[in-house]
């Protein structure tokens, strides 16, 4: 099992799966989400439209469309109100719901990018040791994923990661 990190844009990564940091709507929105729908095409919102939004810390698979990986997996991170609020269950539920679906459909690579560090304000240290320990825990437990990436879009998530890992 590979834990590798990436820096840049996630979109051109080839992996089975690459995750998207949605909204509950999952019809779309900034960051890393619009760099998704931007590069998949229209396509893949009219999916999502089907799909009936998602619940923060859950995940849900569609197809990829004009994008170089097989699958996106959007889950939905939690914003950050303070740390009274679950946001660490949260988030820790992101990474493995994410990985169990991608065990479920048999992939054998994920990418994650930094799940709610950007308009969601998750701190950037807590949220990647949560994401570290959450995959490795998760990892032990899968037969087919035998690939996973950290893209890091910041210098600040890329020495951390760089540091935890
Ligand atoms: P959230 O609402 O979950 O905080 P954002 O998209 O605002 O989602 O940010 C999540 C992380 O994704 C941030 O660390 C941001 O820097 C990063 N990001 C933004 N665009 C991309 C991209 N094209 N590829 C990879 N990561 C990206």
């Amino acid at each position: 099992m590979k834990i590798k990190i990436f820096k840049g844009d996630i979109t051109k990564l080839k992996t089975d799966a690459i995750v998207n940091a949605a909204n509950r709507s999952l019809l779309g929105g900034g960051g890393v989400d619009g760099a998704i729908h931007r590069a998949a095409g229209p396509e893949l919102l009219k999916e999502c439209r089907t799909l009936n939004g998602c619940s923060t810390g859950e995940a849900k698979i569609t197809k990829a469309y004009n994008l170089a990986c097989k699958h996106v997996i959007h889950t939905v991170g939690p914003v950050w109100s303070g740390g009274n609020y679950d946001e660490d269950q949260l988030l820790k539920s992101c990474y493995k719901e994410s990985i169990k679906l991608a065990e479920k459909y048999k992939l054998q690579s994920i990418a994650f990018p930094n799940i709610s560090t950007g308009v969601y304000r998750y701190p950037k240290e807590e949220a990647a040791e949560i994401a570290i320990k959450t995959v490795r825990k998760q990892l032990a437990k899968c037969k087919h994923l035998k690939e996973l990436v950290f893209c890091v879009f910041d210098d600040e998530n890329f020495k951390l990661y760089n540091e935890l890992l």
